[in-house]
């Protein structure tokens, strides 16, 4: 009890110190801000958080902001204790991890006894790591990455609300949603309709629909649309294939509502999976019709720094054919 009282004692002599100061010279006390990061390089799976003191706290706002376009952005605000000094620790928000590079500073605003303060700016590099849980939204899946197990299936699926042909319209649960969004989204821009052709396809359906591909076209041209079972991303739940109302999928790329969606899908958490020139790096020629589900914040991610696969976007490197057998 004696310890407490003492440091009370001396905090309230500085604070005293303090305003005698500010009435001498009409400028309140500095502010100051340390331990804060100004570089930080981490998983896009783990959490930032710096412990940063700030002096004086006595019951301030703490702005954390992000730099967006030019303009500081406040994503959070935290409150000081009413010590002279607190600690804080400042988790930073999810933007982080939707870009490669951000910008981050912490603002504490002017009372009327102290002065405010910014602190330096700090950059923070993200990196995705591919996953080998099919369950997960970040799951590869491609000739060189099979499906582990090779016959798994989702646990839960549903059919989107969505216009759909064929036999395989149902999704995850949580890109079926997504894929709602989407379509509502694309109807108010354009005034078209988009339609589910094809969502959740099992290792058997595969296995049959990749042997009928092969014997109609050939090993060498099959090989380029069509994957082996336990290698389709249609296994997951998470991959669609869409097209325009009354126009066949493989013409979708031809039609203006296939631009729409190349430009807006991200804000749905969905990617173009198999791009224009991305051949040698996904195994596939380009396919505008096929979506997969990747989450809101890796979509903005492969979006915002101009990343075309989630071979790069991983940086697991090409996967252009099956590894031998
Ligand atoms: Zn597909």
């Amino acid at each position: 009890m004696r310890r407490v009282l003492a440091a009370t004692a001396v905090s309230a002599v500085i604070i005293i110190s303090g305003a005698v100061i500010a009435q001498a010279s009409h400028v309140p006390p500095p502010t100051s801000v340390t331990s804060w990061r100004e570089h930080d390089r981490q998983s896009a799976g783990t959490t930032l958080i710096d412990v940063v003191t700030v002096t004086p706290a006595l019951g301030r706002a703490v702005e954390l902001q992000e730099r967006v376009d030019g303009r500081w952005v406040t994503r959070a605000t935290m409150r000081l204790a009413h010590g002279y000094t607190a600690q804080l620790d400042v988790r930073l928000t999810h933007q982080w991890t939707t870009r490669p590079v951000t910008w981050w500073r912490l603002h504490v605003p002017a009372t009327e006894t102290a002065a405010a303060v910014t602190s330096a700016v700090k950059r923070v590099e993200v990196s995705w790591e591919a996953s080998d849980d099919p369950a997960s939204f970040q799951v590869l899946v491609n000739k060189e990455r099979p499906l582990d197990p090779v016959d798994w299936a989702p646990s839960a699926l549903l059919r989107p609300d969505v216009a759909a042909v064929g036999r395989h319209d149902q999704l995850r649960p949580v890109a079926a949603r997504a894929l709602e969004r989407l379509t509502a989204r694309a109807h108010d821009a354009t005034g078209e309709q988009l339609v589910l052709v094809s969502g959740y396809r099992p290792y058997g359906y595969q296995h049959e629909l990749h042997a009928r591909y092969l014997h109609e076209h050939g090993a060498a041209e099959a090989e380029t649309f069509s994957a082996r079972a336990g290698h389709s991303e249609h296994q997951t739940g998470l991959a669609a294939d869409v097209t325009q109302a009354g126009v066949p999928f493989t013409d979708f790329g031809t039609t203006s509502l296939a631009r729409w969606v190349a430009g807006h899908a991200w804000e749905h958490g969905f990617v173009v999976r198999y791009p224009e020139g991305a051949e040698r790096l996904t195994g596939y020629a380009a396919e505008p019709w096929h979506l997969r589900y990747v989450g809101k914040d890796l979509a903005a991610y492969l979006h915002r720094g101009g990343v075309a696969t989630l071979e790069e976007a991983f940086g697991t490197g090409p996967a252009p054919d099956y590894a031998p057998r």
